[in-house]
Parts: structure tokens; C-alpha cells; sequence
């Protein structure tokens, strides 16, 4: 018999699972609180619950969990990256960040990637399958208790695309923001997408106050292409549409990521085009110094084109932050852990040139 995925259920679906158990209903609360709250990884952790009960949900329903395979910590001790073992023994990453204001944690979506982008490091061994929402909690729920930390931000930036995996990820959503969990403010969330256009426009009726972040990295088809296959598939042009688009139906601010490479996408043109083609929308671009991968000869800017890029946005009214570069020196760019490891090394070793 399949057993049902019980993390990734609604605490209404739960309820009338137990229910349908012949079980009380405010058991679903407390097995709600047990796997959301107390983040407990087997039932019988379940204390409050009999022995038989717990027997019962243990025949039901299945918990899906993941194990610290490894785990680096910064210099600094403000990063800490994690290389997740999940039920079936696939690998994924997230990091935690500590910051001013709290603990953010960026998490996968999926297991590899399908996007490509060329200077990516997630993608290089291609795709394996999808997370299930109790998955993207699992990774939450464990660095929380492996920490002693309450997490208070996420973002949907580590391996994977959220919106190739979109029904899962919504699922993720709604249930990290339930208040019955960890109660974690849509405010304090943001999904990054390559720009899978159509689920943009679906993701827009759904009126989340998440923020939505959208790798840009080229303001022209020429160059886009070249470094995000997607491309071919929904340009520039359509990918802004679509983005205008969801600034006015959800009054939320989009966020570009442009990662400056040298001589690819970092030219006072590219910036140029760039302001005039984010003219007049509520959005702003954060910069990032390319993290250079070993299997790609991909350069990062240097400070100075950075400077000159930013400023030339700023001069025609574009707001810009450039991204605060951390763990640097534990591989905490996508993907690159997760690769180290599969190839036989011991995920310790520097799979990053810088
Ligand atoms: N698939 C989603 C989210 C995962 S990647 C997306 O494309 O947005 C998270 C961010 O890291 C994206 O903006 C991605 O383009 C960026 N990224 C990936 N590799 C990078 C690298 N080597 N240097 C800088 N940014 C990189």
C-alpha cells in the first residue's frame, strides 16, 4: 500500500484523514503541532498520542525526512550550508544566512534542474525529480532544530526552478505560512524564477504577498539567450509583460537578479538597456558578483564595473542593491556542494575557482 505523505498534507485534509481513522478530531491538531511545530521526525515522538495510535498513523501515512549528510560552516559563522540526504537517498542543499534581523534560509525546489543556464552549477548533472512540499519543509524543520534557531525568512533560490515545479511549491507556501506551523510571514518569503512566464501570470492570481524574484542577468534576447536557455522559449520582452504584469495585479515590488559577468552582460550598454527597459516599473535590481564555477571560464565584474553598471541604473532612476557576497569559502552558490559530493569528493573540497 502507498502511504499517504502526511507532511505535505493541509490540517484540513489531515482532519478528515483521522477522521476517516475513526480517531477524534483534534488529533489532527496535535499530530498538526507534533509535525509543524515541534518538528518531530518519527510518530512515535508523538508522546501525547497512544502507542496504538501511533502505530496506526505509522501504517498510514509516511514521514518524509531529510539527514544532514554533511554541513560547512563560514568562517564568520554567518553561513551555514547544508548537504540534505532525503528518503531515497537523493542529495539537495540550503543554506541559512544569519542576519541583523534574523535567520534566512534559502532552499531547493528541486532535485538538479532542468533551466541550464550556463553558469549555473545546478543543472550540470541535469534533473532528478521534484520536491515534495514536505521536502522544502523538511530542509526548514531540520536546520531549525540542528541550529536551536527560529528560521524567520526563506528564499526559493537554491537548486532547482520553484515555478517548473509550481503545484508543490504553492503547497510549500501555504503551509510554511500557516499559523498552525511555523507561521512564517508571506513578507518574508521570496521565490526566484528563471522566468517561466506562463506560471508567472498563474502565480499572480494567487495575490501572495511573497516577493517574486526574477534572474534577469541580460536586458537583450542576444545575450540572454546566450547564458539562459529559457530564453528561447519566453524573451525578454514577453518575461517583462508578464513581470509589469504582476506588479499591478499583486502591488508587490519584483526583484531583478543581474549576476555580473565579465564581458558578457556587464557593458555601460547593458545597463543602458537595461533602465530603459525597467522604465517606470515597480522594481529593483540586485546585483550580484557572478560566483565563478570551475566547470564554466565564466569571470566575475570587477568592483569597479560594478560601481560604474550600478550607478549608470541609478542615474536614470532604478533602484539597485548589490548583494553582500557570504560563504565564499563553502562553495554557498547553488548546486555546487551537491556536485562536489555526487563526483566522489568529500563535499569539503573547493569546487568554486575564487
Ligand atoms: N531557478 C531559480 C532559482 C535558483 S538559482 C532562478 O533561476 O531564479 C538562484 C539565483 O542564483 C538565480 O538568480 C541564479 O541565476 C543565480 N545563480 C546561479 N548560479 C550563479 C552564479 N554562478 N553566480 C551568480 N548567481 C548565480
Amino acid at each position: 500500500m502507498n502511504k499517504t505523505d502526511i507532511k505535505s498534507m493541509t490540517i484540513e485534509e489531515l482532519t478528515q484523514a483521522i477522521v476517516e481513522l475513526k480517531q477524534p478530531k483534534f488529533r489532527a491538531g496535535q499530530v498538526y503541532s507534533w509535525l509543524h511545530q515541534k518538528n518531530v521526525e518519527s510518530f512515535d515522538e508523538m508522546t501525547n498520542l497512544s502507542k496504538e495510535l501511533r502505530k496506526t498513523l505509522d501504517d498510514n501515512f509516511e514521514l518524509l525526512n531529510c539527514s544532514i549528510e554533511k554541513k560547512l560552516v563560514s568562517e564568520y559563522n554567518d553561513t551555514i550550508k547544508y548537504l540534505f540526504k532525503l528518503n531515497d537517498g537523493e542529495y539537495i542543499e540550503s543554506v541559512v544566512m544569519k542576519y541583523k534581523y534574523g535567520y534566512t534560509i534559502c532552499i531547493s525546489t528541486q532535485v538538479g534542474c532542468k533551466m541550464k543556464c550556463s553558469f549555473c552549477a545546478s543543472a550540470l548533472d541535469g534533473f532528478f525529480r521534484n520536491l515534495e512540499p514536505s521536502e522544502m519543509l523538511a530542509q526548514v524543520y531540520k536546520a531549525q532544530k540542528d541550529l536551536g534557531i527560529r528560521i524567520s525568512h526563506i528564499v526559493l533560490m537554491g537548486m532547482g526552478e520553484p515555478l517548473d515545479n509550481y503545484d508543490n511549491v504553492i503547497r510549500f507556501l501555504d503551509l510554511i505560512t500557516n499559523d498552525k506551523g511555523v507561521n512564517i510571514g508571506a513578507r518574508h518569503i521570496s521565490l526566484s524564477t528563471c522566468g517561466i512566464v506562463p506560471k508567472i501570470y498563474e502565480l499572480q492570481k494567487q495575490k501572495l504577498q511573497i516577493t517574486l524574484s526574477v534572474s534577469l542577468h541580460a536586458p537583450s534576447d542576444e545575450i540572454r539567450t546566450k547564458i539562459m536557455p529559457v530564453n528561447l522559449k519566453w524573451g525578454v520582452d514577453e518575461l517583462l509583460e508578464a513581470c509589469r504584469s504582476y506588479t499591478s495585479h499583486t502591488s508587490r515590488r519584483i526583484s531583478f537578479e543581474y549576476a555580473m559577468i565579465n564581458g558578457v552582460n556587464d557593458t555601460d550598454e547593458c545597463a543602458n538597456l537595461l533602465a530603459l527597459k525597467l522604465k517606470g516599473m515597480l522594481c529593483h535590481i540586485n546585483l550580484i558578483p557572478a560566483n565563478e564555477v570551475k566547470e564554466n571560464d565564466y569571470i566575475r565584474s570587477t568592483n569597479e564595473r560594478l560601481m560604474a553598471f550600478s550607478k549608470i541604473l541609478e542615474s536614470k532612476g532604478i533602484t539597485v542593491t548589490v548583494r553582500r557576497s557570504m560563504g565564499g569559502d563553502i562553495d554557498a552558490s547553488c548546486g555546487q556542494l551537491r556536485r562536489g559530493y555526487e563526483k566522489g569528493g568529500n563535499g569539503f573540497e573547493n569546487s568554486c575557482k575564487n
